[in-house]
């Protein structure tokens, strides 16, 4: 098991609205109570992303902020690299449309970064409050079981094609992608109750919270991950703070 990790909060400068930098803390804090040595590194817009790095963690951001994430990301190709060798990453919101490949910012159609197959264009209107989905337990998160809850609010749709499934089913709240954005597709049902994505090693999000605070279930997922052991390896954290608020947002 591995006693020393690093976890990558990228580029929070441009990448990092509704608290999700915390995503990183959450993880930091889950690994130092079980006596874990871990830090984190942050890389803003501009720097390498280096990629030998544990886990990496991406926020929500605006859509000019996020065209700069994209730009730089492809340029660099260190995050593509430590996916593609299977690193860990979580990505929120404007996090997962950069991943995709392609998004809409502006007027624009902008390239995304590919490791998602996922495109986003526009909801008719903005999706703004509580969400929650059951957890479709595919790959990677194949040993999640809890239900997840989080904050969304974004414009953007996302579609995703056959390489990406579906992290979560909404119960409550938008996801992915409204029925009137779902209405021409062939699969649209499957589009329709979506949240978020999963392909490979990484798992995207639109929910803010952040959402491994509000979803410990989730936080240690990614922390085995980081630590190539399976999610019931992990010692227990009975946090009291923890459930309450997951109680209470799930109410
Ligand atoms: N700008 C994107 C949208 O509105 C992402 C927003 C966010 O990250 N909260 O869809």
């Amino acid at each position: 098991m591995a006693e020393q990790l690093t976890i990558g909060l990228i580029l929070p400068d441009v990448l990092g609205t509704y608290g999700d930098d915390g995503n990183a803390l959450v993880l930091r804090q889950r690994a130092r109570m079980r006596g874990i040595d871990a830090d984190i590194l942050t890389v803003k817009l501009g720097e390498p992303v280096p990629s030998g790095l544990d886990v990496y963690t991406l926020g929500g951001g605006e859509d000019t902020a996020q065209m700069l994430a994209a730009e730089h990301l492809i340029a660099d190709g260190g995050l593509s690299r430590a996916a593609e060798a299977g690193r860990p990453v979580l990505a929120i919101c404007a996090g997962l449309q950069v991943l995709g490949e392609s998004f809409r910012a502006g007027n624009r159609v902008v390239d995304g970064v590919g490791l998602l197959d996922a495109s986003t264009s526009g909801l008719q209107q903005r999706a703004i409050g509580e969400v929650v989905s059951a957890p479709t337990s595919v790959g990677i998160t194949a040993e999640l079981t809890e239900p997840l809850t989080g904050f969304e609010n974004h414009l953007g749709a996302t579609v995703l094609g056959p390489g990406a499934e579906p992290l979560g089913r909404v119960s409550r709240g938008i996801g992915n992608c409204d029925v009137a954005a779902a209405a021409d597709l062939s699969d649209g049902p499957r589009q329709r109750s979506a949240e978020g994505a999963v392909q490979g090693n990484v798992i995207a999000t639109y929910m803010h919270g952040p959402v491994l605070a509000r979803n410990p279930q989730l936080a240690d997922l990614l922390l085995a991950k980081a630590m190539d052991v399976a999610l019931d390896e992990l010692e227990p954290l009975e946090i009291a703070v923890v459930d309450r608020l997951r109680l209470e947002r799930l109410r």
